[in-house]
């Protein structure tokens, strides 16, 4: 077996000792007499694992307990329309675009508001900079009577990641945000903010699975057609548990959020993550031969976007890359070029080696 450093966006790599551990219990999970793929989620070996999952990612978060965490299906694509669905409420949502995924996220909830009623502005953007840096803070303008503000807090292809979401709560109104791809990569407080949701393919577990943690006042305001699965209030009342869950991703995710307090959780996986990031944007920005554009104080700690000065040279450093166990670093077809995603399941050593390579290559091709 040769298990490559994997840079992939999503679905991303995870711990190996988590995937060790899912080997180990796949034909019989404890003494149950069968995988979790293969248990009613309503009984008490599931519940076991989605209490403990639930138990420990509130505690990696320090969730209040006025939250609830919701263990959902659809992908944060879904969530774009369910969350006007939930908490527009005929009023109206400042949306802040950022990159391709806050863009997406607006797009879709204008289509849900032109439907349902209720008004869907674009706040600000940063598009006619080319997504290359975060907003400022003079920007971030919120209507104090909206019902709830967007933002996208690390766009996933741009390489550009909120630090401070301080300017976003002078107005008072419920943030909603979208953390994909940098939930649990550094310490957060839950309590800026009106809702939290990330896919969990990124830095959380299996795909088919998205984790929303809401306010709970704000579960009473759905539009009164919302599909009862949409729906954040009976999704709440039965414990995510309206229909069957994505029981084997939960119980993969769970699995992680462990792993994640055996590494002290996130102040020490925030260390890891920064000293990851600066190793490589130092290397990049030194290199001469790449090159990242995204202003500095907006760089994402996850997702590193580059290119090559030369890019008639990329198929053949995309080729060097796989032969040395560096897979998935071809950057997003909008964009061109390169990207790393350096998760939390991406130890140093495999940045390292990604720096060893790219170095190797810069001085074949100077
Ligand atoms: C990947 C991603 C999405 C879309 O996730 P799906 O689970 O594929 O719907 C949305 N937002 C961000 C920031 C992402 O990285």
């Amino acid at each position: 077996m040769a298990r490559v450093y994997n840079f992939s966006s999503g679905p991303a790599a995870l711990p190996e000792p988590v995937l060790a551990q899912v080997a180990d219990e796949l034909l019989e999970w404890r003494d149950a007499g069968c995988s979790v793929m293969e248990m009613s989620h309503r009984g008490a070996a599931f519940t076991s694992i989605i209490e403990a999952a639930e138990a420990d990612l509130r505690a990696l978060l320090a969730v209040p307990d006025h939250y609830k965490v919701l263990f959902l299906q659809g992908g944060a694509t879904q969530q774009f329309a369910q969350i006007p669905m939930n908490l527009l409420a005929g009023g109206r949502a400042d949306y802040f675009v950022t990159g391709a995924w806050s863009r997406k996220a607006v797009r879709e909830a204008q289509q849900i508001a032109a439907a349902i009623g209720g008004d869907v502005r674009l706040a600000a953007s940063t598009e006619a900079d080319g997504f290359r840096r975060f907003l400022r803070p003079k920007e971030i303008r919120i209507d104090p009577r909206a019902a709830y503000a967007h933002v996208c807090t690390n766009e996933t292809i741009h390489g550009v990641e909120c630090s401070d979401v301080a300017p976003f709560l002078t107005a008072g109104v419920p943030l909603v945000a979208d953390m994909s791809s940098h939930i649990l990569s550094r310490r957060i407080d839950v309590s800026d903010y009106g809702m939290i949701y990330a896919g969990a393919q990124k830095n959380i577990g299996p795909s088919g699975l998205v984790i929303v943690i809401v306010r709970e006042d704000l579960l009473d305001r759905a539009w009164p057609g919302t599909p009862s699965v949409m729906s954040y209030r009976s999704m709440a009342d039965n414990g995510s548990m309206l229909n069957t869950p994505p029981t084997f991703a939960i119980y993969v995710s769970g699995l992680v959020f462990r792993w994640l307090r055996d590494q002290g959780g996130l102040e020490a996986i925030e260390q890891v993550n920064r000293a990851k990031a600066e190793r490589l944007y130092h290397f990049i920005d030194t290199s001469g031969f790449y090159i990242n554009e995204v202003e500095v104080s907006a760089r994402s700690l996850m997702n590193i976007p580059f290119r090559l000065k030369d890019e008639s040279l990329n198929a053949a450093f995309l080729a060097g890359a796989d032969e040395a166990g560096l897979a998935q670093l071809k950057g997003h077809k909008s964009v061109g070029g390169m990207r790393a995603s350096i998760y939390n399941a991406m130890p140093l050593a495999g940045v390292e080696a990604l720096v060893d390579y790219m170095g190797a290559f810069a001085r074949q091709h100077a």
